[in-house]
């Protein structure tokens, strides 16, 4: 029996290295991670106030939050003296660019909107070996053209390192969550809709029976790869984009 998230299946698809460094071998220097769950810690908190009717005055809760949990992430050595110039360097730029994502976030969030399911782990088989697990970022159900409709919602706090921008119609996390709720709430009606904090916007998307198969036969492989030791290591330009460049022994 193999349970495996569908983070390591995407991570494992961008380079079996990278995903040894991430899963089995994690460090510290992965900046783009922490950056990303400290904001998506942030947007729970405000999607948790929405939710409770509690969010009164939105942007100066979600700046309150930012600035707790980013000065979080500090030792009390670092907060007062930062040893590293070019450790500060990054934990500024990360801090402002924080606070351009929490603003946006707030934006794109003004629409009237019921929330259902936060931050909501989920896990549904492929086979019956393999249990895919996975977490539904933001279930929500708003009204269009007077029809109430649900909504899944993913937030990318950063920008795709190949820029593509066509990369929300192929993103298998995305098609995990759709797949999910298709089978555990036996909906077949809903939007998928890719929030790109990076680029300010919003799109909305679906999936079809084609793209479930695609991700259940992609979820094989790598289990099959990781259960039987197969990896195969090809650095290329993607090694540019890497947040392990400076650890790994195989880049390019
Ligand atoms: S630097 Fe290249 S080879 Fe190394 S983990 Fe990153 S993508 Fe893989």
């Amino acid at each position: 029996m193999t349970k495996i998230s569908i983070k390591e299946v995407l991570d494992f698809c961008f380079c079996p290295r990278y995903y040894e460094l991430k899963h089995t071998d994690p460090n510290e220097s992965n900046f783009k991670e922490l950056y990303d769950k400290t904001l998506h810690k942030c947007f729970y908190a405000y999607l948790r106030a929405l939710q409770n009717d509690t969010l009164k005055n939105s942007i100066e809760f979600i700046k309150y939050r930012w600035g707790v949990e980013w000065i979080k992430q500090k030792k009390n050595s670092e907060v007062i003296c930062t040893p590293s110039a070019a450790k500060r360097d990054t934990y500024d730029s990360k801090r402002r660019a924080g606070i351009d994502a929490i603003i946006t976030f707030d934006n794109l969030m003004s629409t009237p909107q019921c929330p259902i399911l936060i931050n909501k782990e989920y896990s549904i088989k492929i086979t019956r070996d393999i249990t895919l697990t996975g977490v539904w970022e933001y279930i929500r159900e708003v009204t269009i053209n007077e029809q109430k409709r649900f909504q899944i919602l993913k937030i990318r706090t950063e920008n795709n390192r190949f820029q593509i921008d066509d990369l929300m119609r192929h993103d298998l996390e995305l098609t995990a969550a759709a797949f999910a709720f298709q089978k555990m709430f036996t909906a077949e009606d809903f939007d998928l809709v890719y929030i790109d904090i990076y680029k300010k916007k919003m799109s909305l998307s679906s999936r079809s029976d084609k793209d479930f198969l695609l991700l259940k036969e992609t979820v094989k492989s790598v289990v099959n790869c990781i259960n039987n030791k197969i990896k195969c290591i090809s650095p290329d330009k993607k090694c540019f984009h890497c947040e392990y460049r400076d650890v790994c022994s195989s880049k390019l």
